[in-house]
Formats: C-alpha cells, sequence, structure tokens
C-alpha cells in the first residue's frame, strides 16, 4: 500500500478508531502526536473525507516532510520502525 493510499484510507475510517495508518509505527504516531497534529493541519487545510482525493497532491507533500521518518521497514519477519526501533508483527 503507498503512503497516499494508507492516509487516505486511515482518514475515510477515523471512526474506527485505527491508532496509526497502515504501514506507520503506531506508538511514534501516537506518542508524538502526529494523530492531533496531522488532523488539525487537515483541517486548517480544508481537508475533509469529502475532498481528499483532491488533495493527494498536498498530503503526499505533507507525508514526505512529517511521516517518512516513522514509516515501518521491513525486517526479517516482522516490520520495524527505524525511529524507535520497536519491532512489529506483520498482522
Ligand atoms: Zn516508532
Amino acid at each position: 500500500m503507498s503512503v497516499i493510499q494508507s492516509i487516505l484510507s486511515f482518514l475515510s475510517k477515523k471512526e474506527a478508531n485505527q491508532k496509526a495508518p497502515e504501514g506507520f509505527c503506531p506508538n511514534c504516531w501516537g506518542r508524538q502526536e502526529y494523530e492531533g497534529q496531522f488532523f488539525e493541519t487537515m483541517k486548517n487545510e480544508g481537508i475533509d473525507a469529502n475532498n481528499v482525493s483532491d488533495k493527494k497532491g498536498w498530503i503526499q507533500d505533507y507525508a514526505d516532510k512529517h511521516l517518512t521518518g516513522i514509516q515501518l521497514h521491513q525486517k526479517g519477519n516482522g516490520l520495524v520502525c527505524s525511529k524507535c526501533k520497536i519491532s512489529y508483527r506483520p498482522s
């Protein structure tokens, strides 16, 4: 799943209480309050679930700048966060 797809999917099922977009470290996402910061920024940009596909470029840019550091990377049988070094078993 690409970064942008993961974020779009995360936004569209916010109600589901998913901790972090797929492919990102839930620990870092939660601890650094990317969630609050992210949604605040989205709100300021006027982005919501209805126009999110028109804003893909902006979201991609945001992700490149702020979220690549907490992306999970494949390592052995699991996924590891390069920032906090926690590893996850793929679900
Ligand atoms: Zn992490």
